[in-house]
């Protein structure tokens, strides 16, 4: 099945902000058969209110994209789709990861406005209505950032502080805690269509419209049942794309390294022939002699292997494979937007 992803670019400015806009939430899952249905009921619940109480307009749904989940998942999402006119889904024929998954969600869901969230009910819903206020004073993308990190643990406060931190000093345009739960109009996200890149890391990418931004904070609750499906590896596997997608300042760093461990070598190679020549002192050990060699050779394998990531990301990229396959769609409404 093919996805409408070649279609036109979009560049008009956003639509008339003076009536609501059709909102689509885009929820990319992954084994969540825990939460689905206290997340479907929450969110039915204030779609309608919302709509009832003009902050949103008549046709705002409930998209689900279902990650190639194992448990019962896809089959909660066709059930809500059959009873409930507001709520859509797609299925992706394996799991491709968050990133990708919410990519489809993005590119695939009707509305003028799109926000992402989790499944999990660990953004804040509240935060919705502010953002689509946002949008209708003129943000094309909203970005949710927490106000706290409270219910995190402190190996996961620390990292995400650290990594933050990194990024910046990298150059690496990202905002301060913010994941993925965010606002994007129409216009942002048929430009978001023109990137092709493999390794998604979306939150360094919106970064690159250069539409205009604003955010709204939000306190992060527990995820409400489950467990997290961003396991350690997953989680370093986000934070190496964050950097090696958006920046090549690592290999510069191994540049640099490679120019002073250069220059020392020949400051000291000039001291050992000065030693020798105009001086009587015993020769250092054998300690001078393997340390270095030890040192320079770890040096070396690291260096090679922050070379070899970027090679491999040129390789993988050159293949040019699509980041998603679509197995089905549930929901009329959406089904005839896919195509399928
Ligand atoms: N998710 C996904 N594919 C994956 C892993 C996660 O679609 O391979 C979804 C998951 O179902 C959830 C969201 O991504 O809706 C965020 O994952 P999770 O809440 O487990 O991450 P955490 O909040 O623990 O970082
Ligand atoms: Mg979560």
């Amino acid at each position: 099945m093919e996805l409408p992803g070649q279609r036109a670019l979009d560049v008009s400015p956003v639509d008339d902000v003076s009536v609501p806009p059709v909102v689509s939430l885009v929820l990319p899952c992954y084994n969540e058969q825990e939460v689905l249905p206290e997340t479907t009921r929450r969110l039915l619940a204030l779609l309608r209110e919302w709509i009832a109480g003009g902050q949103m307009a008549p046709g705002s749904s409930i998209y689900y994209v279902d990650d190639g989940s194992r448990d019962q998942t896809w089959a909660l999402i066709a059930g809500y789709a059959a009873t409930h006119e507001e709520v859509g889904g797609i299925k992706l024929s394996r799991n491709r990861g968050h990133q990708n998954a919410l990519l489809c969600g993005l590119l695939t869901a009707p509305g003028d406005v799109l926000i992402s969230l989790d499944a999990d009910l660990q953004d804040d819903l509240g935060a919705i209505p502010q953002m689509v206020c946002q949008y209708r004073a003129g943000s094309e993308i909203v970005f949710g950032v927490r106000s706290s990190r409270a219910c995190d643990t402190w190996f996961k406060r620390v990292s995400a502080e650290g990594y933050y931190r990194l990024l910046a000093l990298l150059g690496v345009q990202v905002v301060f805690n913010h994941a993925d739960y965010r606002l994007l109009s129409r216009r942002a996200v048929e430009t978001l269509r023109t990137y092709e890149e493999t390794h998604l890391f979306l939150r360094g990418l919106v970064m690159q419209l250069g539409y205009q931004t604003s955010v709204v904070e939000f306190e992060r609750a527990e995820r409400f049942a489950g467990e997290s499906k961003y396991p350690l590896r997953k989680m370093l596997g986000l934070a190496w794309q964050g950097v090696t997608s958006f920046t090549a300042y690592p290999l510069r760093i191994i540049t640099g390294a490679g120019v002073v461990v250069s220059v020392g070598s020949m400051g000291l190679a000039a001291w050992a022939l000065f030693t020798r020549l105009f001086t009587d002192h015993a020769l250092p050990g054998w300690a001078s002699v393997v340390l270095p060699m030890y040192f320079l050779g770890g040096v070396q394998l690291l260096s090679l292997g922050v070379i070899g990531e970027y090679l491999a990301k040129v390789y993988e990229a050159s293949k040019k494979r699509p980041r998603f396959h679509v197995d089905r769609v549930v929901g009329a409404g959406f089904k005839r937007r896919v195509g399928a």
